[in-house]
């Protein structure tokens, strides 16, 4: 058997039958990983205790307590934590940092017997699209890997692309599970505000941040997501699963054609509309739709996050948090800590939020930005209630950036988010689904269909990729 290119259920399959054990699973998986990760750098750390883990997994199966999950190999973004394990955001300021409990979806994840197989790199704090604000270097795209693998959660994506994990969690407060997963060729899932629990997860953005999976198909990501879902006691935000709606298959497809028009590459708009017109012969009905306000998305997603950020980060102080530098008084303590720790996206971003909080600035930037928010909210629901039962965009304006190409212009590197950030806005579930490739330097190089669905109907958005891959024959 294949184990690195079996689905979730068939591995199952495979270990309940005893075909399989969870160890033989959990190795080829580790040992692949290992020998890839020299060229990938998807992983910060594997762990080194795969092995026992798995050894655990076989014993529950041998028991009989078998979950969906059980001794499925699966990797974690480096802002999620895992008891007694390093979780550093990728930042210097937390390198040393152990996790003290376990993030409720990690919990959810050991309660099932699942194999970690280690920590993946990341944009530090989330903070990017490619993946080069990490402080520990970069992950490559395993398509090419002169080429970024999208960020922040660069390191999820190409795990699971490379199979080196066979499913990762990682986590969305502007696109970063759905610009990786599409420049990388698997799925990637960001649920509705409040489907997962944040509690152990870093903070970036606190009303836009929500952990979600990645797959190499739509079943695996449904079923990563049903294990981690559900309300938290130690999430306020988060929704009782009674919240999500029954799942239906989507018929009508509304299409914001006015604002695919700025900075789209050709070749992603040609496979677009071939993919669309596959889905109209498949009996979906394409429909164009108008989301007005839905061009400010960028703006304003670059007021309210960094605002969320300066205030997510004031606890990384030395104190608190943080590896401490000294000096001369508290202030000064202060100071060199956070100078010394943050990189410069992240200082960037401290200082645009402390701004548009300011006194005086708040009223012009923070309020206004969060009312320009909720008219977008109003624009999509206004466009759901009109009976189109999900939205679709491609994911990115373009393909893999080249590794370098826009490290230095955060202007280019925010506009990569431009059909992802809306979605955080709202509130509302996504999911990326590969839609093909496009050839570009010589490099053939995988693209992403995104799926927008209205809040709770995450079901839905499985119903629709399932039938997408069908469509596309993919596995
Ligand atoms: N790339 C976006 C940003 O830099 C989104 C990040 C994310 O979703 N964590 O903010």
């Amino acid at each position: 058997m294949d184990i690195l290119n079996s689905t979730i259920e068939e591995l199952r399959k495979a270990m309940d039958e005893g075909v399989l054990s969870a160890v033989d699973v959990a190795k080829a998986y580790e040992e692949n990983a290992r020998n890839r990760n020299d060229e990938i750098h998807a992983y910060l750390e594997i762990f080194d205790d795969v092995e026992e883990q798995a050894q655990r997994a076989d014993e529950m199966i041998k028991r009989g307590e078998i979950y969906p999950l059980t001794g499925i190999p699966i990797a974690i973004k480096d802002n999620i934590l895992i008891k007694g394990r390093i979780a550093s955001g990728a930042s210097k300021i937390l390198e040393n940092y152990t996790a003290s409990y376990d993030a409720t979806v990690i919990q959810k994840l050991k309660e099932q017997g699942v194999v970690f197989i280690g920590r993946t790199n990341m944009d530090e704090f989330a903070m990017g699209s490619s993946t080069e604000n990490s402080a520990f270097g970069e992950t490559k795209n395993p398509h090419d890997t002169t080429r970024v693998p999208g960020g922040s959660s660069g390191g999820s994506a190409a795990a699971v692309s490379a199979n080196m994990a066979l499913v990762a969690l990682g986590t969305d407060t502007g696109g970063s599970i759905r610009q990786p997963a599409a420049l990388c060729g698997v799925v990637g899932f960001k649920p509705t505000y409040g489907a997962v629990s944040r509690y152990g997860a870093i903070a970036m953005g606190s009303s836009l941040d929500q952990i979600g999976p990645f797959a190499r198909n739509a079943r695996d990501a449904q079923m990563v997501f049903d294990a981690i879902k559900g309300s938290d006691f130690y999430d306020a935000t988060s929704l009782s699963e009674s919240t999500l709606k029954e799942p239906h298959k989507p018929k009508k497809i509304g299409v914001p054609r006015h604002f695919l028009t700025k900075g789209v590459d050709k070749e992603i708009m040609e496979a677009f509309e071939a993919n669309l017109k596959k889905l109209e012969q498949n009996g979906y009905e394409i429909v164009d739709i108008e989301l007005p306000s839905i061009e400010y998305a960028l703006a304003v997603y670059y007021i309210v996050m960094p605002a969320e950020v300066s205030t997510n980060l004031a606890r990384y102080d030395g104190i608190r948090y943080g590896v401490a530098k000294k000096g001369e008084t508290l202030l000064d303590d202060y100071s060199k800590t956070r100078s010394n720790g943050f990189g410069d996206e992240s200082r960037r971003r401290i200082l645009l939020g402390t701004f548009v909080l300011s006194s005086g600035y708040a009223d012009a930037y923070y309020r206004k930005a969060h009312a320009v928010r909720g008219q977008i909210r109003e624009d999509f629901k206004k466009v759901f209630e009109s009976g189109v039962d999900c939205i679709a965009t491609p994911t990115t304006p373009t393909p893999a950036f080249k590794i370098g190409e826009k490290a230095s212009d955060p202007l280019a590197m925010y506009a990569a988010d431009i059909f992802t950030v809306p979605v955080n806005l709202t509130g509302v579930p996504a999911i990326s689904v590969p839609m093909g490739k496009v050839d570009t330097d010589g490099a053939s190089l995988p693209i992403g269909m995104q799926f927008i669905a209205p809040q709770y109907h995450d079901g839905d958005l499985f119903e629709m990729a399932k039938d997408f891959e069908k469509i596309n024959n993919i596995k």
